[in-house]
């Protein structure tokens, strides 16, 4: 994957290996030759013809890896930053997602892709729900492959049921075209188990065992997905180690401890359940089942691809989570939980893990895949003093910090700039979508889907509010 071929040494950085035991080196060099990492040390020896990198006050850590996100709505990016779910599901379930064209996937998973490589994400899983034809999953690959990064594709269709898509002839014909023997990470089935106990899902579980591929679901979603799809898929044999549960936030321990049991883990996405409405971000919960645990931004449709926004809010949610129901208590939260050091490990081991992908990626270490991030930002007065390197990239550095990324050996962004990325072209591709949704659906639709109206607040009695405050007296009033 290597564009130059030459190898490229990091020199004298902090470096957060994330290997098991989540050594940290200071001053320390990465050598990376071909797509690996060759060595992690102070003071390497490089081949002649490699890259250097200067490293010195930054951070040097692993690529992060997005077990979720629906790429092809980056094109809307911001459109429904006051939403709730129920605005999301009549947008673009009912109404509005069928107007997507094949051009249109393609254009929200370009600037999509190219935002996470950006943002120091190497590996994103694109949850690709508007596959609404074959058409439009070759332009959702097409996208994902004609940039430098990691993309696992789930494959979906909100516009059917999964046990119709997955077993047309056409997706058949889509996966032996596009997945054997392509260029992506991974492959997914992306689809959610609703509770009827018919449970007519069960033909699209067979098709992935079928394929060996996993699944991935949004369970637990207020008002859309609950304990009933856990059981019926526990209870039909299909919770496996490979499945990824997204949200999973409304939920009871008994599908917890399924979860548990079967070896899952759990997609959390913590700005989009606390802003959506799914559910508490649930890693509270999960500490107390051991459910493994990784991150995701969800939709550029409210938020951004950023997975440092994703670390903050999980530390806050959590954190808030354990001191309101000690205060419920009258107790004092003296020690948290949840530490920067666990984030950290969930946006990158976490990640890799969810994926089946730990052997190749999470960690730089001799071996593994050349995903590499470099955090560093001379201009920033954010940059020092790093005494907790966990706690300084979960709560200090940003996407904005992100200087250096490396996919696989390759260099994709160097010194603050993304390289041979086309962004004037995936900006055009985008501007072309945005035309086409808000010629289709007229402009009052537009601009009432983007501004839901606000609900009335009571205003509560307070005995004092007859009191004023008269100047010229200098008194209050009665
Ligand atoms: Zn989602």
């Amino acid at each position: 994957m290597s564009a130059t071929d030459r190898p490229v040494v990091l020199r004298n950085g902090l470096v957060l290996t994330m290997d098991d035991a989540h050594t940290v080196l200071s001053g320390a060099d990465v050598l990376v030759i071909g797509d690996r990492i060759a060595e992690v040390g102070v003071g390497l020896t490089a081949p002649d013809d490699a890259v250097e990198i200067d490293a010195t006050g930054g951070i040097v850590m692993p690529g992060m890896v997005d077990t979720h996100r629906h790429m092809w709505q980056t094109a809307m990016r911001g459109y429904g930053a006051d939403w709730t779910l129920t605005q999301y599901f009549i947008w673009y379930y009912l109404e509005s997602g069928k107007l997507f064209r094949p051009e249109d996937v393609y254009a929200g998973n370009l600037l999509a892709a190219i935002e996470a490589v950006d943002a120091g994400v190497t590996t994103t899983v694109d949850w690709s729900h508007g596959l609404q034809t074959p058409d439009h999953a070759d332009a959702a690959v097409d996208a994902l492959e004609a940039v430098p990064g990691r993309f696992v594709l789930a494959y979906g269709n909100i516009q059917q049921g999964p046990w119709q898509w997955a077993t047309s002839p056409e997706f058949r014909d889509f996966h032996r075209r596009r997945v054997d023997g392509g260029k992506l990470a991974g492959f997914q089935l992306a689809f959610d188990v609703t509770g009827d106990p018919a449970f007519p899902e069960r033909a699209a579980f067979e098709v992935a065992r079928e394929l060996g591929v996993a699944v991935t679901t949004h369970a637990g979603v207020w008002g859309a997905t609950n304990d009933d799809g856990i059981r019926l898929m526990h209870e039909h044999g299909f919770m496996t180690p490979s499945t990824v549960y997204v949200h999973a936030s409304t939920l009871t321990h008994d599908s917890y401890n399924r979860i548990a049991a079967t070896g899952g883990s759990v997609s959390v996405s913590t700005e989009s359940e606390q802003s959506a409405g799914q559910g508490y971000p649930p890693t509270w919960q999960l500490r107390h089942h051991d459910i493994p645990v990784s991150l995701s931004m969800d939709t550029s449709v409210w938020w951004s691809g950023d997975l440092f926004s994703a670390m903050r809010a999980t530390l806050g949610a959590d954190r808030s989570r354990e001191h309101l129901e000690a205060h419920a208590k009258q107790e004092t939260v003296t020690h948290c939980h949840l530490r920067a050091e666990q984030v950290v490990e969930w946006a990158t081991r976490g990640g890799a893990r969810a994926l089946g992908m730990d052997s190749a990626i999470g960690a730089v270490t001799p071996g593994r895949q050349a995903d590499i991030v470099l955090i560093k930002n001379d201009a920033s007065p954010v940059m020092f003093p790093i005494l907790n390197p966990h706690g300084h990239v979960a709560f200090q550095a940003q996407r904005g910090d992100v200087h250096t990324v490396l996919v696989g050996g390759r260099i994709v962004k160097q010194d603050g700039r993304l390289v041979d990325v086309d962004l004037a072209a995936a900006r055009a591709k985008v501007a072309a979508t945005v035309s086409h949704l808000r010629e289709t659906m007229g402009e009052q639709a537009w601009q009432r889907g983007m501004n839901p109206d606000i609900p009335e607040t009571d205003l509560l009695e307070n005995p004092y509010q007859y009191t004023e405050w008269d100047a010229g007296s200098a008194q209050w009033k009665h």
